[in-house]
C-alpha cells in the first residue's frame, strides 16, 4: 500500500503508511501540538483537524494540545477512526483532499529534521515491571547464585514497583550523572557522591489510553483494549545506589534520575500483524492472569553506545517476544487490587534480555557485574556508562516489504554536579 509521500515507501523506512505513530512536535518556537510520522515528514494533526480533514469524534478539538492525552481518552473507536482517515489521506489512491491542497501541505508537512519532538504524553503514573525472565535470572545469578536465581514468586506474578512520572523525558534529553548514597561492600559507613555504576535498561513502555475505575479490577482482555500503544524505554539505573538502598522496599533514588522514552507512540493497531504467543508457561498462572490469546509482540530491539566524539558500538540485539508477561497481563495485575489506571499511565516492561549474551539489555549483564568489560569498536571498554556517553535504543517489526519502526530512544550522560 504505497503512499504519495515517496520517502514512506523506502526500504527499511521506520514510518511507512502501515505505521502512523502519534507524537507531539513543534517548529521554530511555535506551540507544541500532536502529529503523526510519514516517511521523513512530520504531519501536523492540529492543522488537519483545523481544516476538517481529520475528525476524532469528540466534541472539542484534541490535536491542538501539547500531549496526546485528550485523544487517547476518547478510546478505541476514535483511535481506529483517525487511523482510517490518515491512511486514506496518505495513500496514493485514497482521499486526495490533502495531496491536492498545496497550501495545506506546505503548512502541515514538516521535514523531521526541522521538527523538535516533545514528550508525547502527560505521564500520569509510571510503573516499572521485571518481566523478562532471562534478565531476572541473570541478575539473580549475580546476586544470589545459580541455585535460587529466579525469585520464588517470579513464575506466578508480574513483579513491579511504582516509579516516578516526573522524571520521564523524551529522547534527546541530556541528564547529569546522579548523586546518591553509596557504600562499598568493605566500608563501614556510606558516603555521598556521584554514581560510579550508571547503567541503561532496554525496555518497552506500554501507554494506557483509557482509564479503569477505582475499585474495579480489569481482565487481561479488557486491559489489552485499554492500551493505546508502545514506545521504547530506557530505565537509567544507578547500580551502586540501588545496591545500598533497595532493602527492604526496592528501588528508589537509583531509578528516579531519568527514564527516557522514544517520541513516537506506535499504536496497538500498527503492531497487530506482529502479535505472537507468550513463551511456554512453566507453572500455571492464576485464572485472573491466565490468557491464551497472543498478546506478545515480535519487536526487534537494539542497544548501542556512542562515546563523546566517537562512532557508536552496537551492544546487543534482542526481542520483545522474550517477555514472560505481556503488557496486558501487567496491567490486569496492576488493577487487581482495585488500583485505578489512568489515561497516560506508563508501564515499563522490565529489561529485555534473551538467552544469548548478545541479547542482554543492560551493561550490568553484558559486563557481568563489571567483571567482564565490554570492548568498544572504537577502542576502550565499558563496564558502566561514562560521562559523555550516548546510549541509543532502536526497535522495529519486520513485515513483508515494510517495517514498523519506533525511531530512536537516546540519552546522553553529563558529568555529575559537584558535591
Ligand atoms: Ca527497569
Amino acid at each position: 500500500m504505497p503512499s504519495w509521500i515517496e520517502s514512506a515507501n523506502a526500504d527499511k523506512c521506520d514510518f511507512p503508511i502501515q505505521n502512523l505513530p502519534f507524537g507531539v512536535f513543534s517548529k521554530g518556537g511555535e506551540a507544541p501540538r500532536c502529529c503523526t510520522a510519514i516517511g521523513d515528514q512530520v504531519l501536523d494533526l492540529a492543522a488537519l483537524e483545523g481544516a476538517g480533514l481529520v475528525k476524532a469524534g469528540g466534541e472539542a478539538p484534541v490535536f491542538n494540545k501539547p500531549e496526546l492525552n485528550a485523544f487517547m481518552a476518547l478510546g478505541t473507536a476514535a483511535w481506529s477512526a483517525v487511523r482510517e482517515q490518515l491512511t486514506a489521506l496518505l495513500s496514493k489512491d485514497g482521499n486526495p483532499a490533502l495531496k491536492d491542497d498545496f497550501t495545506l501541505c506546505v503548512v502541515a508537512l514538516v521535514p523531521m529534521a526541522e521538527a523538535e519532538m516533545h514528550l508525547p504524553i502527560a505521564v500520569a503514573d509510571y510503573t516499572d515491571f521485571y518481566s523478562a525472565k532471562q534478565h531476572a535470572f541473570n541478575v539473580g545469578v549475580m546476586f544470589r547464585g545459580p541455585e535460587n536465581a529466579l525469585p520464588a514468586n517470579y513464575l506466578h506474578i508480574p513483579i513491579g514497583y511504582n516509579g516516578r512520572a516526573s522524571s520521564v523525558v523524551v529522547s534527546g534529553t541530556e541528564f547529569r550523572r546522579p548523586l546518591g548514597q553509596l557504600k562499598a561492600p568493605d566500608a563501614d559507613t556510606p558516603h555521598f557522591g556521584p554514581c560510579q555504576r550508571l547503567d541503561f535498561e532496554l525496555e518497552m513502555g506500554a501507554i494506557v489510553g483509557t482509564p479503569s475505575t477505582f475499585g474495579q479490577p480489569v481482565t487481561v482482555a479488557e486491559a489489552d483494549e485499554m492500551i493505546f500503544g508502545y514506545v521504547l524505554l530506557n530505565d537509567w539505573s544507578a547500580r551502586d545506589i540501588q545496591a545500598w538502598e533497595y532493602v527492604p522496599l526496592g528501588p528508589f533514588q537509583a531509578k528516579a534520575t531519568a527514564t527516557t522514552i522514544s517520541p513516537w507512540v506506535v499504536t496497538r493497531a500498527a503492531l497487530g500483524a506482529f502479535r505472537t504467543d507468550a513463551p511456554p508457561r512453566e507453572k500455571p498462572l492464576l485464572p485472573y492472569l491466565d490468557d491464551p490469546a497472543p498478546r506478545h509482540y515480535r519487536i526487534t530491539l537494539e542497544s548501542s553506545l556512542q562515546p563523546d566524539g566517537a562512532a557508536p558500538t552496537k551492544l546487543s540485539e534482542t526481542n520483545s517476544s522474550y517477555l514472560y508477561y505481556s503488557a496486558a497481563q501487567q496491567l490486569a495485575h496492576h488493577s487487581s487490587s482495585g488500583c485505578p489506571m489512568r489515561t497516560g499511565d506508563l508501564l515499563g516492561s522490565g529489561t529485555i534480555s534473551g538467552p544469548d549474551k548478545s541479547e542482554w539489555g543492560s551493561l550490568l549483564e553484558l559486563s557481568w557485574g563489571g567483571n567482564e568489560p565490554v570492548p568498544l569498536a572504537t577502542g576502550g571498554t565499558r563496564s558502566f556508562l561514562e560521562d559523555g556517553d550516548t546510549l541509543t535504543l532502536r526497535g522495529w517489526c519486520q513485515g513483508d516489504g515494510y517495517r514498523i519502526g519506533f525511531g530512536a530512544c537516546s540519552g546522553k550522560v553529563l558529568p555529575a554536579l559537584k558535591v
